[in-house]
């Protein structure tokens, strides 16, 4: 009856909607070995009635692979961070960004990304309490599935133009629409032109009808910048990405003054305000906030906001595990300038059964999970095999 939920409700019953108020007990870290490239860091928070969320925290560390004595270093971040949400309710969201982002902000990209995997976890739980999928909390979604983007990167483990242009096609013939590389990886040891034949391979590979990204790792001056931008331009690059780190935000406008292609960038950026200067100064046509590092669900709703209101639009960085994959999709489900996400494309054929329902891409797209909170769960057995 109206008057008993409202009594509860008033009463801070432990009771909500006649389901039991799950309260936070602790979190446990999952560090999963994938490839000699990859670690995938995924953080499991537990509740006193049996029912946990995930949140991912990989990458923290600068590169994506994580050595054990990193995992341990993160496991002290993750609890220092899971102490301040013990014995709450997963529904106090805003309670626990008022008192942890502060010392996310002040901690690097560490804390970051530890402060961003409870917030994960939390929605998860949130949307598993409420009976509804996570996105329904965010207003629901505006899309039923989400355009993927390839990422090669890491698979190419042959970095001549022939071994891009190999998985290039390769996962073309898999349906995906569009694709990135960072084909200057290692770039004491590799020249400018080296990774612009790679780049001229992948474009012949596939034809005109795909997209084509190069993501440079902040690896250029602005003079080598505008000249490999100027080289690339028979390419056709949807969107060309860091070639100068995103912090440098005047270096990026010059750049952009420069070059043709559209710029895009912010991939380790925190927050609103981590992302409000390459907005304003119109640096960028793309931002790339990631789930894992920017703050989390909900402040990247808040940062896609900010971004729309400068007219740039969002391409959540995401060469991530499954979990921080499907965190991103409940985060862009509704967000009408994001077009696109990224996925970490031919590591480990096993990586789609960590998830039950497995994750699953279909021509190149991944649905919008429809299940309460993140509408996935964790395959321990799997992931206790390749535990680093
Ligand atoms: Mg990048």
């Amino acid at each position: 009856m109206e008057w008993t939920r409202r009594a509860l409700l008033a009463s801070g019953s432990s009771h909500l909607f006649g389901r039991a108020k799950p309260k936070i007990r602790g979190c446990i870290l999952w560090p999963v070995r994938a490839t000699s490239r990859t670690v995938w860091l995924v953080v499991q928070l537990h509740t006193d009635s049996g029912i946990s969320g995930l949140g991912e925290a990989s990458d923290a560390f600068g590169f994506a692979s994580t050595s054990a004595a990193q995992a341990r270093e993160m496991e002290q971040a993750l609890a220092a961070f899971a102490n301040l949400v013990k014995g709450r309710s997963p529904l106090e969201i805003a309670a626990y960004r008022e008192a942890a982002a502060p010392l996310a902000r002040a901690g690097g990209l560490l804390a970051a990304t530890a402060y961003s995997a409870i917030e994960q976890a939390l929605w998860d739980l949130a949307g598993q309490t409420l009976g509804v999928p996570t996105h329904s909390l965010f207003g629901g979604a505006i899309r039923q599935r989400i355009p993927l983007y390839a990422n090669i990167n890491r698979a190419t483990t042959d970095r001549s133009p022939a071994g891009f242009a190999a998985s290039a096609r390769q996962a073309v013939a898999e349906g995906y629409k569009a694709l990135k590389a960072a084909p200057w990886d290692g770039y004491l040891r590799i020249s400018a032109s080296q990774g612009i034949d790679c780049t001229r391979a992948i474009r012949e590979a596939v034809g005109p009808a795909i997209d084509v990204m190069v993501d440079a790792h902040s690896n250029f001056t602005v003079a080598e910048s505008v000249r490999v931008a100027r080289e690339l331009e028979p390419a056709r690059l949807r969107w060309y990405e860091e070639p100068v780190a995103p912090t440098r935000v005047a270096e990026t406008v010059e750049i952009a003054r420069q070059i043709r292609q559209p710029l895009a960038g912010g991939e380790f950026l925190f927050g609103v305000s981590g992302f409000l200067p390459l907005c304003q100064e119109k640096a960028v046509a793309i931002i790339m906030p990631d789930v894992k590092h920017c703050g989390g669900l909900l402040e990247m709703t808040h940062i896609a906001a900010m971004a729309g209101a400068h007219g740039v639009s969002v391409a959540p960085h995401n060469p991530s595990g499954p979990v921080a994959t499907t965190a991103s999709l409940h985060a862009i489900a509704g967000l009408g300038n994001c077009e696109i996400l990224e996925l970490q494309w031919g590591e480990v054929a096993w990586r789609g059964e960590l998830l039950g329902p497995p994750e699953r891409v279909t021509a190149g797209q991944m649905e919008i999970p429809q299940r309460p909170g993140f509408g996935i769960s964790w395959n321990e057995k799997l992931a206790s095999r390749y535990r680093l």
